[in-house]
């Protein structure tokens, strides 16, 4: 099979608009709800709880700041109110995912508070609550713990969740990736004290940017609320008890939100099918598809593959170049992200670990052997890691995973990736 270059650039993850977000832009335009309130954003709130199962929202300006105002509000929660100058988590350490965005465990750091990173499984790609286990061993006084659930796959929640109640930690859900994922038929971002979802445009709606904080507490979502409206007291004039923040969501994000709403099961749907395809069509290939926990029905935002160990050809990353080496039958994911790159569709690496980052390599590292920071930087193909993030690291990738790529585009793309074995 003769393969061109794609014309159209095959996306990783783009928006996709279906007409009722304009109709939302415009009844906000026409009714000059132009800023931070509206009834776009109430309509958001209302109808994400709803379906999330959360009793209250807030809508905010991004993931990020709905991460943000969890840890924030954690801190204080365990703390108390800290002086203006200081975090809410200033001189604690908090047990964070490892495998997965910055913008999940920053939002620690801003609060003066010290990532603490807990390695990864297999089975979810997610925090691994044997290591959760070993690390409130080493370090008993921890109470607060924030997971993500990587590319829409939701994590071991009931485990995680039972080591955070046996030693009294609170938990945050970094569900940006997950929205409309469910684990034992709940909806992720529902299980933790506090949660955040995110509308970025990659995300699986989007509102070309926002995000929203999740929980059960009517306080505490109250709290948040005035935290992101610039903490302005009841009173005639600006007062000011607290630090306060611009991080509400504008009604004109909010109709864009709101008009992608309806949409959802359909781009989940569309997304499901392309991880299908991509399974069936690398089923004679020496690698696997990012896991599937029977306990949950994952949103498929991303479709990504891990080439087995025996498949790797020889593959060295510096921190900011790589280089591999070729071997007959053999590959590795920069050849194939190279490849697709030269075929004009974008593939990605896996998130890389946080105890990887330049930023944090201070910061201690817990695997479940509890071998940890030690040998943290030490993957050798062959050997059985212990380090699972950065074995994953080493051998994945995300693959194309536009909802708009079709089947056709995505038959090219899977003969692509097959040319790398050879
Ligand atoms: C996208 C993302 C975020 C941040 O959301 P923004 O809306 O972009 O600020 C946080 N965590 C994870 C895991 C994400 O993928």
């Amino acid at each position: 099979m003769k393969i061109e270059k794609f014309k159209n650039k095959i996306w990783l993850s783009t928006p996709t608009m279906h007409g009722d977000e304009l109709e939302y832009i415009k009844q906000a335009y026409e009714t000059n709800w132009m800023s931070t309130v509206g009834e776009n954003i109430n309509e958001v709130e209302k109808q994400i709880s709803d379906f999330v199962g959360c009793k209250y929202s807030v809508a905010l300006s991004s993931g990020t700041a709905a991460l943000h105002l969890c840890v924030k509000l954690a801190g204080e929660r365990l703390y108390g109110m800290p002086k203006p100058n200081e975090g809410a988590l200033k001189g604690h350490k908090v047990f964070c995912s490892d495998m997965t965005f910055d913008a999940t465990v920053n939002p620690v750091a801003y609060e003066n508070g010290e990532a603490v990173f807990i390695d990864t499984e297999y089975d979810t790609w997610n925090m691994d609550p044997e290591a959760l286990e070993k690390a409130f061993e080493v370090y008993p006084d921890v109470r607060l713990v924030v997971i993500a659930h990587l590319y829409g796959t939701p994590a071991k929640i009931d485990e995680i969740r039972a080591v955070c109640k046996r030693h009294n930690a609170l938990l945050i859900e970094d569900a940006a990736e997950s929205l409309g994922a469910t684990y034992k038929g709940r909806q992720t971002g529902a299980f933790g004290d506090y949660n955040a979802i995110s509308f970025n445009g990659n995300k699986i709606i989007t509102g070309s940017s926002g995000g929203m904080f999740l929980t059960d507490s009517r306080e505490d979502a109250e709290k948040v609320r005035k935290w992101s409206t610039q903490s302005r007291e009841a009173a005639p004039w600006y007062q000011h008890e607290e630090i306060g923040y611009n991080y509400r969501m504008s009604n004109v994000i909010a109709g864009v939100v709101r008009g992608q709403i309806p949409h959802l099961k359909e781009h989940i749907a569309q997304k499901k099918a392309i991880y299908e395809r991509y399974k069936e069509g690398f089923k004679d290939l020496p690698v696997t598809m990012n896991p599937i926990s029977p306990d949950s029905e994952p949103n498929f935002w991303l479709s990504c593959l891990i080439i087995n160990p025996e498949a790797m050809c020889r593959q060295v990353r510096g921190d900011s170049d790589v280089a591999y080496i070729k071997e007959p039958g053999k590959t590795c994911p920069t050849e194939i992200l190279e490849t697709l790159s030269w075929y004009n569709a974008e593939g990605r690496p896996i998130w890389k670990p946080m105890h990887l980052q330049p930023i944090y390599r201070m910061n201690a590292f817990i695997t479940k052997d509890g071998n940890g920071r030690a040998n943290s930087n030490a993957y050798i193909a062959g050997d059985k890691p212990t380090d699972v993030g950065a074995d994953i690291f080493q051998r994945g990738l995300c693959l194309p995973s536009d909802n708009k790529m079709s089947e056709e585009e995505q038959a090219a793309v899977i003969e692509i990736v097959k040319k790398c074995f050879e």
